[in-house]
């Protein structure tokens, strides 16, 4: 049995963990990928209090195997999220888009374990002194919320590998076996998995958004609102508007008049693929399927242990 400092942190079977996206990740989702031996979470980012509390009691009816949830940190019921999880016993949460030295200590003493999402060496090194227990590092090929700086995984994964010492989670542009080798072989501990997870039944985002990832060639993502807050869409109408508009200067207050709001909600979750905002990774040019959270697990762990055997003629 494989074991390293990911799957005995997390007490999993494989170190491959779901990210908790918005509009996409709910409690079929996350006991899907949790029972398949990987860590489900759910993405309380899109869900009001009430709705997180009933994902959370499907989610622990659905698995018996631990799960997580993802908490952007700029989120506005951020306590009463942080009580559910208390009160709920959430054994890890991850955290994002915010200062992890807020909340981590609260959680900590609450037992709880806590992984931050960064984007640069720096951010990890401050995740590590926040008490953190592992960090994910994001590079620049990842869907959605994304770094100013633009460092790929690539680059970053062996970066912040120097730069820390506690458990360290590769996310951005892996959604194979052999991208999870590769990004291990940098330095990783264990791969953070977002688009591929969203191409599934389980996952609670439109059949339109699923069949549009599908269907997405090479190019057809790009990162946009740097102004604001940096985040990588797939091409469509209103990406092409915010395009429009930073290139003739658009400031950060046209660029949020423009966004308006509940944008994601739209495109991810209500399937308007010309006005929504559709957040998805570079890797959706290689993702052709609609398939099974727990037949992705499997397929990502066998062609990861396959080609470990054998690196140089696969
Ligand atoms: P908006 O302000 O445009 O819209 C808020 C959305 O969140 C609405 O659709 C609303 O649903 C829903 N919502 C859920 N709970 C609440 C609440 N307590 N108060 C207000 N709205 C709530 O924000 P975004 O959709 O752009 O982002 C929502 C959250 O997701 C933010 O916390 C953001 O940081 C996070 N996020 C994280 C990303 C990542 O990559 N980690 C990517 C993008 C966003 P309704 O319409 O039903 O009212």
């Amino acid at each position: 049995m494989f074991s390293n400092s990911i799957t005995s942190l997390f007490n999993i079977q494989y170190p491959i963990i779901q990210a908790g996206m918005i509009w996409a990740s709910g409690w079929r989702l996350a006991s899907a990928v949790s029972n398949a031996g990987g860590l489900g979470i759910i993405g309380a980012g899109s869900m009001y209090p009430d709705v997180l509390k009933e994902h959370i009691k499907k989610c622990k009816a659905a698995t018996h195997k631990p799960f997580a949830v993802n908490l952007p940190l700029l989120y506005p019921s951020i306590e009463e999220h942080i009580n559910t999880i208390i009160e709920e016993k959430i054994p890890i949460v991850f955290t994002s888009a915010g200062n992890p030295k807020t909340w981590t200590p609260l959680l900590k003493e609450k037992g709880i374990k806590v992984v931050h999402v960064v984007s640069s060496s720096k951010f990890a090194q401050k995740a590590a002194a926040a008490g953190c227990d592992a960090v994910v590092a994001e590079g620049f090929e990842a869907g959605g919320h994304n770094g100013r700086e633009e460092t790929t995984t690539m680059v970053l994964i062996p970066a912040v590998k120097k730069a820390i010492t506690i458990p360290l989670i590769a996310a951005g542009g892996i959604a194979t076996g052999k991208q999870m080798l590769a990004a291990m072989i940098l330095g990783a501990d264990a791969v953070q998995i977002g688009s591929r997870f969203v191409c599934t039944p389980e996952a609670s985002s439109h059949q339109n958004f699923k069949e549009a990832i599908i269907q997405a060639n090479e190019g057809d993502t790009m990162l946009h609102l740097k102004k604001t807050v940096p985040v990588r869409l797939l091409k469509n109408k209103f990406a092409d508007t915010i395009k429009e508009a930073e290139d003739k200067g658009a400031t950060a207050e046209e660029l949020n008049e423009i966004l308006g709001r509940a944008r994601a909600k739209k495109g991810m979750f209500e399937g308007d693929m010309q006005e929504g905002e559709l957040e998805i990774g570079q890797v959706s040019s290689i993702i052709h399927e609609i398939k099974p959270a727990a037949e992705i697990v499997q397929e990502i762990w066998n062609e990861f242990y396959t080609t470990l055997q054998n690196p140089l003629t696969l």
